[in-house]
């Protein structure tokens, strides 16, 4: 209770949620009525985002879910909850709901051209479709986009596309997206890096937005609590963002530094550290590569990252030039950092959206490396595998080799630039791909529960490949932006109706397996998408329906449970007092179940399974068995570059496009806990959260620096065009002398053109101006910033 209290405290919803109740209880049309009867609570995992929070739905008579409240048994939120779960529940009614499946008549887009069509039909004309092009031999020209959040169905479709034939399979894009390449280049494997965070007592966050919600925003908000509690759990967070953020206004400390500059301003620590000793020499020598200068294995001699960053690009005042941080501030960071027993660096987006560029990774691992925080017990480790049951085997059928021979889409197609030497999920380069005639036709995309034609970064690109893209099925419980577009809608369960599970905490080290069990029944002609894929694949028949057995989607997350019993490792937490950031690496952890049927039936009563880290220089897979600074996986793809530094942490930074001249301004996205993001829309309650400086009616406002409005002559609640060499929006100005001079910020969220009155139009999508990088490294969609231009309208 203490838990759901403070989490409550420490938002601006319960506040809100007051005023405003009484207007929306009455205003709301389609709010849910609840019978009088019996209150129950029902936990379960809560589904809405990758945070895998355990939360309980306060139902009456059984059947009517009123309230979603956080649970205090879980030990990822411990209680609390944040504003996208707390009004949740509102996905369920909501009248944007697909109530049943549809099929588009008319022109793609025209939302009178939506007829319903019967589930066997729907199945069987998309089985059909596919079961032809199979028969072209053409299986590749299926391809596929899943949700960003890490759970069975990515394995199932997996499993589809590879007994079906195609390599054209893409997420969402996420920071795990590069955080596991960058495991791939220091370790050999490729897993996310997480950190135990709750325990640290000095927090040197680089961007990371910890109280919006960093990896898993109900974690967060357990951890912010312990930290401010004070005693042996309080913790110093030093916040380094552009912009006075909530992070940065609730931290000790916040060093302000131009956007995109974050991973010089660590090289730049690292040099001090390395300088006056401030690093963990006796780790750096005996279990880190590179650190001095290195023969490779024809030879030849390199620089390490010892001599790297001794250079005079990361002196001090070489990396005040660049901050405008003073060089007197940057040594007693160091000396913080260096001196602080436990103390830990951490980066990323808040909501962990946007993969970041390879150098900037590493970065930021070498300076928790000379710190020793990457070894056992160290803050830093790498995210463990869960042991689920695995996938029967394929039988190897011609028809899905042939498809499986050729190159993935963005790989297979002429590239702009060269092409990356460690690809990885890169949605963008693929979308590029089809829109510009790419080495074979995608004939049939499918859509998981995402919605990339209003959440991708330059979202553009959706719109544009979508031109050449023959059939579009969504697989949505929304008529979101996406499924406007499609051809075919097969309906999904939402979240808290359906059987769904959740595989880790993003940005945790321990391991975390969650059953996200139906509070209620689904009340519209709806199924779960892995019953549908199933569908699809025994219409199909052979090797494709033998490649997923299960009679449905409750009996396959079932089985994959069965693989935690087998493994004999792991425990479920469903008491209070499980304290994760405690476990040890590689402590065993006692199963506390009898067998497999008593865990599933624990999981699927709201407990979850955890197990210890590991430790993250076991059994290293590195050319050289130890953790990497020096990335020889770089050398043996062939990354090529002036100098040695191709292979090390390093500063740079590629300049977005346009001329200073004509965008004199730079434009900054944010996340805030008040908006969802990318795959869902904001729910009416949550939306009475959003402040009306940022959105007023259906206007949304930039945030500038007092100055910046001074010199472009605007005041408080101008009217402005926004435009940058992607595209141009409406906003209003709100002066915040938290904003950085000459940069522009504007929310991300906001924008929609579908969902219901309570969203559509109001504000404007920061997807349609921003800029993506591709990484020279990864090819994946770096957001770093856009050059901008701001007039009066
Ligand atoms: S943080 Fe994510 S998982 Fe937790 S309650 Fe909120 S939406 Fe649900």
């Amino acid at each position: 209770m203490a838990g759901a209290v403070g989490g409550t405290l420490l938002s601006p919803l319960p506040w809100k949620l007051t005023d405003d109740a009484a207007i929306w209880s009455q205003n709301w049309f389609w709010r849910p009525s609840p019978a009088r009867g019996e209150i129950t609570r029902k936990p379960t995992v809560c589904a809405l985002c990758e945070g895998g929070c355990g939360v309980q739905a306060r139902l009456v008579d059984g059947k009517r879910a009123i309230l979603l409240e956080g649970n205090p048994n879980h030990p990822v939120n411990q209680g609390g909850i944040c504003a996208l779960g707390a009004a949740g529940l509102q996905f369920l009614y909501a009248p944007y709901r697909i109530a049943q499946p549809l099929k588009q008549t008319k022109r793609r887009g025209d939302p009178t051209g939506f007829q319903p069509i019967a589930w066997n039909e729907a199945v069987g004309e998309l089985a059909k479709k596919l079961g032809q092009m199979r028969a072209d031999g053409k299986p590749n020209g299926l391809a596929g986009i899943t949700r960003r959040r890490c759970s069975s169905m990515d394995a199932l479709l997996n499993q589809f596309f590879a007994a079906y034939g195609s390599p054209n399979l893409f997420k969402m894009p996420a920071h795990a997206d590069s955080l596991k390449l960058a495991g791939a280049v220091t370790t050999g494997r490729e897993a996310p890096f997480g950190c135990n965070i709750e325990d640290a007592p000095y927090i040197l966050s680089f961007g990371a937005g910890l109280v919006e919600g960093w990896g898993s925003p109900g974690r967060m908000q357990a951890a912010f609590r312990r930290w401010r509690q004070g005693g042996k759990s309080a913790a110093k967070i030093v916040q380094v963002d552009s912009r006075c953020s909530t992070t940065a206004a609730m931290a000790d400390r916040w060093i302000a530094v131009p956007p995109g500059t974050e991973a010089a301003l660590a090289l730049g620590i690292a040099h001090l550290m390395v300088k006056d000793k401030l690093y963990d020499a006796e780790f750096m020598a005996d279990r880190v590569f590179g650190f001095e200068d290195w023969t490779d294995s024809q030879g030849k001699n390199h620089k390490g990252f010892k001599f790297l960053v001794q250079t005079d690009a990361y002196t001090p005042e070489a990396i005040s030039k660049l901050t405008g941080v003073d060089p007197a501030k940057i040594r007693e960071l160091a000396k913080e950092f260096g001196t602080q027993k436990g103390a830990v660096a951490v980066w990323g987006q808040p909501q962990g959206s946007v993969p970041k560029d390879m150098y900037n990774e590493l970065s930021f691992l070498a300076l928790n490396a000379l710190k020793g925080n990457i070894k056992a017990g160290g803050a830093i480790g790498l995210a463990p595998e869960v042991p689920l049951g695995a996938l029967p085997e394929l039988p190897g059928d011609p028809s899905a080799l042939k498809g499986l021979k050729q190159l993935r889409l963005d790989l297979a197609s002429s590239q702009k630039g060269p092409p990356p030497v460690l690809p990885g999920n890169n949605l963008h380069g693929f979308l590029d791909a089809v829109s510009n005639g790419g080495k074979y036709p995608i004939e049939v995309m499918l859509v998981h529960e995402a919605n990339p034609a209003y959440g991708l970064c330059e979202n553009k690109l959706f719109q544009q490949a979508l031109t050449k893209i023959g059939t579009l099925v969504s697989l949505s419980s929304y008529m979101d932006e996406t499924a406007q577009q499609a051809d075919l809608i097969l309906p999904i369960h939402t979240a808290f109706e359906g059987f769904d599970d959740v595989i880790g905490i993003p940005g945790a080290p321990y391991a975390y397996y969650g059953v996200c069990a139906p509070v209620l029944k689904p009340h519209l002609n709806t199924k779960a998408a892995g019953d549908i894929v199933m569908s699809v694949a025994k219409q199909l028949g052979g090797s494709i329906a033998a490649a997923l057995p299960w009679a449905s989607h409750e009996e396959y997350l079932k089985k994959r449970a069965e693989g935690l019993a087998a493994s004999a490792r792991g425990a479920l937490a469903d008491k209070k007092g499980v304290e994760l950031w405690k476990l040890q690496p590689e402590e065993a952890v006692k199963p506390n179940y009898k067998d497999g049927a008593d865990l599933w039936k624990k999981l699927a009563g709201g407990a979850c399974w955890y197990d210890a880290p590991v430790d993250p220089l076991k059994d290293l897979k590195t050319e050289s068995g130890k953790f990497e600074l020096a990335a020889q996986l770089l050398l043996a793809k062939g990354q090529t570059g002036d100098d040695d530094q191709v292979y090390l942490p390093h500063f740079s930074q590629v300049p977005p496009r346009g001329s200073d001249k004509d965008y004199p301004l730079l434009l900054v996205t944010y996340q805030m806990s008040a908006l969802a993001d990318r795959d869902l829309a904001n729910p009416p309650f949550m939306t009475k959260t959003v402040f009306d400086f940022i959105l007023r009616q259906n206007d949304q406002f930039v945030e500038i620096n007092p100055a910046t409005a001074s010199e472009l002559g605007m005041a408080e609640g101008d009217s402005a065009v926004l435009k940058t060499p992607q595209g141009e929006v409406p906003v209003r100005v709100h002066l915040y002398a938290g904003a950085r001079p000459k940069v522009v910020y504007l929310a991300q969220g906001l924008g929609h053109k579908a969902y219901d009155e309570y969203i559509k139009d109001k504000g404007v999508n920061a997807n349609g101006v921003v800029e993506v990088q591709l990484d020279r490294v990864t090819g994946l969609g770096t957001v770093w910033a856009a050059r901008a231009h701001l007039r009066r309208a």
